[in-house]
């Protein structure tokens, strides 16, 4: 629906050991032809420990898929138990990292202070951020959906440069909707992320805004990609459940 070429994005959240992790990028490489990269960017977002084992599949075999973590330090390296630096993710080739996202939010506290902190760490390293934004259900159902989301997404992205946050990605991910089947509707999706490009243009520029890729996430399947996507703000998605079955990713894939 734009010129942006979009990205899916699937996240594995805490699914699949390092060898189910080899046997779900194979299939899905097998069932996502080179051609499709020419119109579609894929990226897969394991667990930490399938990384060096996904790495080794994407090289071998000289796949056009990406990869990434779910999560990074704000810190590069020291006394930081259990967790991962940025320099650790590029040095194993992944090219993208989650920043924010909402389980990561409500189950571990991250405030948007922690999310700008990460968002940093992951710029410094090459690697581009998916900042995750999103209203819960009161939210939604207040009607200020809008407004919430326009503030999460400055407050993620405070005191960037516009040259930053053009390497940024966001994705828009309603908390109602994550894991429930319950998608948002297109226009749904339409009229936050149109909100979230408004945003950008104020606190960096027209032309960052017109390049930035926004995501939605939320329910997305094979189904009801195509309508969502088809928006003219929606550049892609984040994608959850459907990621670990490889048909279903490839063909949303495809449809993207
Ligand atoms: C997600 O975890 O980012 C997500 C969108 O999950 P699901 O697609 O399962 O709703």
């Amino acid at each position: 629906a734009s010129a942006r070429k979009p990205l899916i994005a699937g996240n594995w959240k805490m699914n699949l050991n390092h060898l189910e992790a080899i046997a779900l990028v194979q299939k899905i490489a097998f069932a996502l032809p080179a051609k499709y990269f020419d119109k579609v960017d894929v990226t897969v977002i394991p667990p930490f420990t399938d990384i060096r084992s996904v790495q080794t599949v994407v090289d071998g075999d000289k796949l056009l898929l990406t990869y990434g973590a779910q999560d990074l330090s704000q810190h590069d390296s020291g006394a930081y138990t259990g967790e991962i630096s940025g320099a650790f993710l590029a040095k194993l080739g992944c090219t993208h990292v989650v920043v924010g996202h909402s389980e990561r939010r409500t189950l571990h506290a991250e405030t948007d202070e922690i999310v700008l902190a990460k968002t940093k760490a992951a710029l410094k390293h090459g690697l581009t951020p998916i900042v995750c934004i999103g209203e819960g259900l009161d939210v939604r159902e207040s009607g200020e959906h809008v407004a919430y989301n326009v503030a999460q997404i400055k407050g993620s992205l405070a005191g960037l440069s516009a040259e930053d946050i053009s390497k940024t990605v966001i994705a828009y991910e309603p908390v109602w909707a994550i894991g429930t089947g319950r998608v948002a509707s297109a226009e749904d999706a339409q009229e936050v992320n149109s909100a979230i490009r408004a945003a950008i243009a104020e606190i960096a520029d027209d032309a960052t805004a017109a390049g930035i890729r926004i995501l939605y996430g939320g329910s997305v399947n094979a189904k009801n990609v195509g309508d969502i996507v088809g928006q003219n703000d929606v550049d892609g998605a984040l994608v959850g459940g459907a990621s670990l079955k490889s048909d279903e990713f490839a063909t949303l894939s495809a449809i993207a």
